[in-house]
């Protein structure tokens, strides 16, 4: 078996870019989204097992890490100092001189895709299949927001302008995509950034931001830290030289970030609990298929992950549906990423709290129609669970789980199940599977849902095709989405071109 796979033949559809050409700087370039690996060419297989047996003792972004670990108050000081007077040379670049530096840092992050897949793998729990798209999804934000700050570069008189230090402060469950997507945005739009990547995730987040150093962002415009230390966290976040924080993680953290400061200017994507309404009209297997790996999928530790089916009608009445969503989640190994048959990885720590209770603990009136079983003394590997019968308004019904364990509700009617969905807080993705049009708009009409998908999985929105973002308590901020073409208006000051004759 070959240790290196000829790079060109990781897809079957496009060659890789030359890193030093810059793919995306060409006359008349139009924005394409990144090809994942296929994994049906037996290269690839080899390339992706290589890559599996490079991931146990893995040390990619140790070097990076070390060196920007800070321990002290002052460290951070001079940190948040040097960013700023580095503002303002990458903001005289330009829109387009910017653009062509993240076109390069698309190529590279290509260019270092296995070592990406190796770090996720190692440092996270990603198997290959759940990080490769997470890696064009990397990819492609550094091409489109390059793109998308040239076209908003001016609009309709109105200049674009930076907000100045940008802190971005990313999770661990997508620990390259969400960490890159909110860097290139706001770089794209001439702000400096200091990212301070998830400790669970901090090589994940080092690899990423060596590609962009590497691409040619210089290292004072792109610093990244670990802080050793909660207060630092509080000092990096509420200084007030910073222009904008941007946050993935859960709700209580975005709480905590404004509680630092009152006026604390906070972009957040928060967490979600999410639902697939399946109806009688539905194409049943599709529906299994779907339901199964939005729930299950990184063992469902997404914001976006589907945590409950609602069953409207016969679906709800009749065993079919339930037997092939078991057929189809049964098919799931579980285990490390290390073994190539694995489809369901560990969870990024021992289950605990409501985690730990939504996979053992059963409440009135609720089966289980899979149980969760624990496959490893510190409860990092569970079995997918499905309980059957969670009742509206029960704790499953409202309550993010972050794990690998789906609920089945049912209602009589495509109004009441809409209902049920409603009646949770959040709303970041959510959807229907059924053949039926009127269905589909009756629904389109009311979900109260940031991303709404049909006929598909509720998780892997694509950059361009699927702009990400939630509602209520999903969002917190500017409210627009990211990967889509308003996403660098939120980020950026806009100020009048005043034209003089
Ligand atoms: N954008 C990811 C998706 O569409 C989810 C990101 C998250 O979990 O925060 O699946």
């Amino acid at each position: 078996i070959p240790t290196e796979v000829p790079a060109a033949n990781r897809t079957q559809n496009r060659q890789l870019p030359d890193p030093s050409a810059g793919s995306g700087t060409q006359e008349g370039y139009v924005f394409q989204n990144t090809p994942d690996t296929d994994p049906s060419l037996a290269a690839n297989r080899a390339w992706a097992d290589a890559i599996r047996s490079r991931m146990t003792g893995s040390t990619l972004g140790d070097d990076t890490v070390a060196a920007n670990t800070l321990s002290t108050s002052e460290q951070v000081s001079e940190r948040i100092a040097t960013a700023v007077a580095s503002g303002e040379a990458w903001r005289a670049l330009g829109a387009a001189g910017r653009a062509e530096i993240l076109h390069r840092a698309g190529d590279i992050l290509e260019a270092r895709r296995a070592d990406l897949l190796e770090v996720m793998g190692s440092e996270a729990g990603k198997i290959i299949e759940q990080g490769d798209p997470e890696v064009s999804e990397a990819i492609d934000f550094a091409h489109y927001y390059a793109e998308s700050a040239k076209k908003l570069a001016e609009v309709d008189g109105a200049v674009m302008q930076p907000v100045g230090l940008t802190v971005v402060t990313p999770p661990w469950n997508f620990p390259v995509a969400i960490p890159a997507g909110s860097t290139l945005s706001a770089l794209a739009t001439g702000s400096p950034v200091i990212i301070k990547p998830a400790r669970q995730a901090r090589r994940s987040g080092a690899v990423m931001v060596e590609a962009l150093w590497e691409a040619g962002v210089p290292r004072d415009v792109l610093q990244y830290v670990q802080l050793d230390g909660r207060s630092l966290g509080e000092q990096l976040v509420s200084d007030p030289a910073v222009g904008r924080v941007i946050l993935t993680g859960g709700y209580e953290t975005a709480e905590l970030f404004r509680g630092f400061r009152a006026d604390l200017p906070l972009l957040a994507e928060t967490s979600g609990k999410n639902a697939i309404i399946v109806t009688p009209s539905a194409d049943l297997d599709l529906a299994a298929k779907d339901v199964a790996y939005s729930a299950f999928g990184h063992a469902g530790q997404k914001c976006s992950a589907a945590s409950l089916v609602v069953l409207v009608g016969s679906v709800a009445k009749s065993e079919r549906f339930r037997r092939q969503l078991i057929d189809a989640v049964r098919a799931y190994e579980v285990g490390m990423p290390e073994d190539g048959r694995n489809r369901i990885g560990p969870l990024i720590s021992p289950a605990e709290g409501k985690l730990l209770s939504a996979l053992t603990e059963l409440h009135p009136g609720q089966s289980w129609m899979l149980e969760p079983e624990k496959l490893d003394d510190a409860g990092q590997l569970w079995t997918p669970g499905i309980r059957d019968g969670v009742q509206r308004g029960s704790e499953f019904h409202r309550v993010e789980s972050f794990g690998p364990v789906l609920g089945v509700m049912t209602a009589d009617s495509l109004t009441e199940a809409i209902d049920i969905v409603n009646d949770i807080d959040y709303g970041l993705t959510s959807g229907i599977h059924s053949l039926d049009v009127d269905e589909v708009q009756q629904w389109l009409a009311n979900i109260q849902a940031g991303n709404v998908y049909v006929n598909r999985g509720t998780t892997g929105a694509i950059v361009q095709r699927q702009p990400f973002g939630g509602w209520k308590k999903a969002a917190v901020g500017a409210g627009s989405k990211a990967g889509g073409p308003n996403y660098l208006v939120g980020l950026a000051e806009w100020t009048d071109a005043l034209v003089q004759s």
